[in-house]
């Protein structure tokens, strides 16, 4: 689904708009010129949807030459591996989640407990998946025409990461699970959720002036990012928990 100049969404699941497999997150393809690159990878259930869903939109999914993940839950990262097989791609993942992303660790990962609570099928498991270059928050590298910036996400997760980039002359934030449309935080009761992480996260987001915000599942916004992320930073500031997505 095309939302923009150089972004489509090429992946959601039923916390977003039904696109693909029910457990996928949004996968966002961004168009970098000569190159295009996913934002994460989606669960990894029915990969083959997203390669349909590229080529309705005219996309040569071949063209993908680098798969940045926002964090290592399932429903991200798991279908990173089937990308890298097929495409040869480029693994860029948080550098403190690279380890449980290549050894498969369903307990550091948190899939014993999501499956265990309803959000995958019993019977899925997380395909290991080799990380090609690790990255930390203050990063930055550029594919194609686009120069994209790491910002820390943990609390979410353990070690996860935020990507901003100027795309199609917009601020834009891939936000991964730290920040949703309407201001909501995504704070569970898992393995690597922190709720000072989660506030010095987003905090570090303040002065971005983010127009777009593109998070992990659920709407985006094309215009006035930055108000989602005021209110959860506001909420944090006056020593609250901002409203939860759980
Ligand atoms: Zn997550």
């Amino acid at each position: 689904m095309r939302i923009s100049n150089s972004i489509y969404l090429a992946a959601s699941g039923d916390m977003g708009f039904g696109l693909t497999d029910g457990a996928d997150c949004n996968v966002y393809l961004i168009d970098c010129g000569r190159t295009k690159v996913l934002i994460d990878a989606g669960v990894g259930i029915d990969s083959s949807r997203i390669l349909r869903e590229m080529e309705n939109d005219g996309l040569s999914y071949r063209d993908i030459s680098h798969i940045l993940l926002t964090h290592h839950h399932a429903d991200h990262a798991g279908g990173a591996a089937f990308f890298k097989e097929l495409l040869g791609c480029t693994i860029i993942a948080p550098a403190q989640e690279a380890e449980s992303i290549e050894e498969a660790n369903e307990l550091v990962l948190g899939l014993d407990m999501a499956r265990r609570a309803g959000y995958y099928p019993q019977d899925y498991s997380f395909r290991a998946c080799r990380v090609d270059h690790p990255v930390r928050p203050c990063d930055s590298f550029i594919i194609g025409n686009i120069r994209f910036i790491v910002y820390d996400g943990s609390g979410h997760s353990m070690g996860g990461v935020c990507y901003y980039a100027e795309v199609d002359g917009y601020k834009s934030l891939f936000a991964g699970d730290l920040i949703s449309h309407g201001g909501l935080i995504s704070l569970q009761n898992i393995p690597g959720a922190d709720l000072h992480n989660y506030a010095r996260s987003v905090e570090a987001l303040e002065n971005l002036e983010v127009e777009r915000l593109f998070p992990g599942h659920g709407c985006f916004s094309l215009s006035n990012g930055y108000s989602h992320i005021d209110k959860v930073i506001k909420a944090f500031k006056s020593l609250g928990i901002p409203r939860n997505a759980i």
